[in-house]
């Protein structure tokens, strides 16, 4: 098995595309093949270097490698020139000067039943002869479509500047790359008939080495929550931003995967070497798949969890370092930060909104204050000072005990205790537990805190 995977740099790659990427290369890991990058960057006005680069990163962030490319497919033109040339030497294809009006005309004589057939001249733009018959494209996931040439218009291939056009492109570079299957978007399904007319006029003029045509499969198109095609409105659109929004490149193939695929049994979590094994094209829709981010969120907290301490905490660390908080990995409670929060954290972005306050310094909530630094609560947090100032140490289990104490004798809610000195210490009403987050600043650096909220009033 030889697949493909062949994006234009036009833009960022966007989720559609990082799925077509990962269907492609779960086929090539699951049946042992050989997955081909090629960068399809005819467009010469939209390919960028700097969109190249950003998709190079996006697949090497996915942790989706390839076995054979990049391979440009610009550089390929002289190839291109070549087949070009083989198809009009065989008179399989044919200059033509026919303009849009032309074909406009023709259309008017032979009515929208006849495909547009245009004269043989000296020069032109290049058109391929569509020969009687039918191509049936054969598509893994959406089964038999006929078409019947009669209907065809003979396709422009190449301009009359000699440079060929994309279908004629992309179907010379499969022929070349001995592509045995092509695992593309729904969009490009109407291109195939004429991918595969290109393919049987170049093979019979003997490119590909008599391999036989690839088989085809088109994936369902993404939607978002609201049923519409999925646009920047529905969140993170592009792999660079799902990476900046603190995903796991894990969580986000697990969920990728499940766009238009299914385990067959409603798993939801899969780890990659469990896609590896499972994933066939047998299993893939032809439904519209939803793109969901809270789905996608509630995943990433799943594989949040799921990784070891040590592991993550040098994951948050990366994050910071790469998000404007660098630096804090050098803190000596960073790593224990990390730890109380792994609970509570649904990507690692969200780590910094729980716990940042505790490595930096209280925020400034004045709603919170408001809540709970009143006159009561400020006499409240006034008895945990004095008690947390005697506590015999400083553990979690001495600070629970502490303030647990402190609650029964108040007879208090227990919040009525710990939001004051949350509040206090963290400047906010969210953080890891209470006692852990105490006991990770130690004795010195809470009655510090706690002295400044006290004096603020
Ligand atoms: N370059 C096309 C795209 O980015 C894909 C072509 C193909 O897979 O055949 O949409």
């Amino acid at each position: 098995m030889r697949v493909r995977f062949a994006p234009s740099p036009t833009g960022a790659l966007h989720i559609g595309g990082a799925r077509t990427a990962l269907f492609n290369w779960l086929l090539a890991r699951h049946f042992d093949g050989t997955m081909v990058l090629r960068i399809e960057d005819t467009d010469r006005e939209r390919s960028t270097p700097e969109n190249v680069q950003q998709i190079l990163d996006s697949l090497r962030w996915l942790e989706l490698d390839w076995d054979e490319g990049p391979i440009m497919q610009t550089d390929r033109s002289e190839r291109h020139g070549e087949a070009l040339q083989a198809l009009l030497d065989a008179d399989l294809a044919y200059r033509s000067n026919a303009t849009a009006d032309d074909v406009k005309a023709y259309k008017q004589r032979h009515g929208a039943e006849r495909g547009f057939r245009g004269e043989g001249e000296q020069g032109g733009a290049v058109r391929l002869r569509v020969p009687d018959g039918a191509t049936v494209v054969h598509d893994a996931v959406r089964g038999d479509t006929r078409f019947e040439h009669v209907h065809m218009d003979d396709p422009v291939i190449a301009r009359a500047d000699g440079s060929v056009l994309y279908n004629f492109a992309v179907a010379i570079d499969d022929l070349d790359a001995q592509i045995t299957h092509v695992v593309r978007g729904e969009d490009h399904l109407s291109n195939t008939p004429k991918q595969l007319l290109v393919l049987e006029a170049a093979k019979a003029v003997g490119f590909g080495d008599g391999a036989p045509l690839p088989q085809y499969a088109h994936l369902p198109l993404l939607h978002g929550p609201d049923g519409k095609k999925l646009s920047k409105r529905h969140g993170a659109a592009s792999v660079g931003e799902l990476r900046d929004a603190g995903y796991l490149p894990a969580a986000v193939r697990n969920y990728l995967a499940l766009l238009g695929w299914g385990a067959g049994d409603d798993q939801t979590v899969l780890s990659t070497p469990e896609l590896v094994e499972r994933f066939t094209l047998d299993s893939v829709s032809r439904n519209p798949a939803r793109f969901d981010e809270v789905k996608l969120k509630w995943l990433n907290g799943v594989y949040i969890r799921a990784l070891g301490v040590k592991d993550l905490v040098e994951r948050v660390g990366e994050y910071l370092d790469a998000n404007g908080h660098a630096g804090f990995r050098g803190d000596p409670r960073f790593a224990r930060a990390v730890e109380i929060s792994q609970e509570k954290i649904h990507t690692l972005a969200d780590f910094w909104a729980l716990s940042g306050p505790l490595l930096a310094g209280p925020v400034d909530d004045a709603k919170a204050r408001e809540r709970w630094l009143g006159p009561q609560g400020v006499a409240v947090l006034a008895q945990e000072r004095a008690a947390l100032a005697q506590a015999a140490s400083f553990d979690e289990a001495a600070v629970a005990q502490t303030l647990e104490a402190l609650v029964s004798s108040l007879s208090v809610k227990p919040r009525e205790v710990y939001q004051p000195l949350r509040v206090a210490t963290t400047g906010t009403t969210v953080s890891p537990g209470i006692f852990e987050s105490v006991a990770l600043l130690g004795r010195e650096e809470t009655l510090r805190r706690v002295d400044a909220a006290l004096s603020r009033r």
